[in-house]
């Protein structure tokens, strides 16, 4: 075991039914991925690949955080998602295969500096100001596929203050999970620890300190963070 200068952050998340972590490597998102209507089963030809980002792997927390409002915005987003948690590694995966990676699933919010965002998109720069920052990755625990098995159908949903705000179904996905682990695996190694974040549902909008987010998935659970003032 190497000897550090400094201790080794881990960050990680919670596992449902069990006291032990899971400790989370990366955390993967997928850029667009819900139609506004549900789609029509099979194959669009005409679509589009979906497209990823990262956000830093220390931007996971917990259930029940506060999350600090974090600098250099006017307008924090809430996105509601599906989060794959991957247990089993594999480049190159096929879709047939994909579900036999993964470790679980949880409800996690893609906290969004929705400002910075849209101006980087706007000038041709990268995402990462908009979507990586302290606490932007709020992630409820985890429930391992042998709890819940693999979640295709399901309403995923965001409260703000008791009030909803996002409303959508697991099966409107243009990318259902397989999709998503399979091209996501053509441009990396998956290794156990790999958070993936799976879009989110029409309804997207600002948040202020002091608000209550409860975000959850029919048949996955839930995640509740406050937005600290
Ligand atoms: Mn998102």
């Amino acid at each position: 075991m190497a000897e550090f200068l400094i201790k080794p952050i881990v960050p990680s998340v919670a596992v449902a039914g069990s006291s032990k972590r899971l400790p989370v490597r990366r955390i993967v998102c997928v850029g667009r991925n819900y139609a506004a209507h549900a789609r029509e089963m099979g194959r669009d030809p005409d679509r589009e690949p979906p497209f990823f980002f990262f956000k830093p792997h220390d931007a996971v927390v917990d259930d029940g955080a506060r999350v600090p409002y974090p600098p250099l915005t006017q307008d924090l987003h809430h996105e509601v998602e599906l989060v794959v948690a991957i247990g089993t590694a594999g480049a190159d995966i096929a879709e047939d295969d994909a579900l036999d990676h993964v470790f679980g699933y949880g409800v996690g919010l893609d906290l969004t500096r929705r400002d910075l965002q849209v101006a980087s998109r706007e000038l041709g720069r990268p995402w990462d100001w908009g979507k990586g920052f302290d606490g932007a990755a709020p992630c409820g625990p985890i429930q391992p596929v042998a709890r819940v098995g693999h979640p295709r159908a399901g309403r995923i949903w965001l409260a703000v203050n008791d009030v909803i705000r996002q409303e959508g179904d697991l099966a409107e996905m243009i990318w259902p999970v397989p999709d998503v682990i399979a091209q996501a695996s053509r441009a990396m190694h998956l290794m156990p620890g790999d958070l993936i974040f799976t879009g989110t549902p029409s309804g997207v909008g600002p948040v202020q300190r002091g608000d209550r987010l409860e975000g959850g998935v029919d048949g996955v659970g839930e995640v509740t963070i406050e937005i600290a003032g």
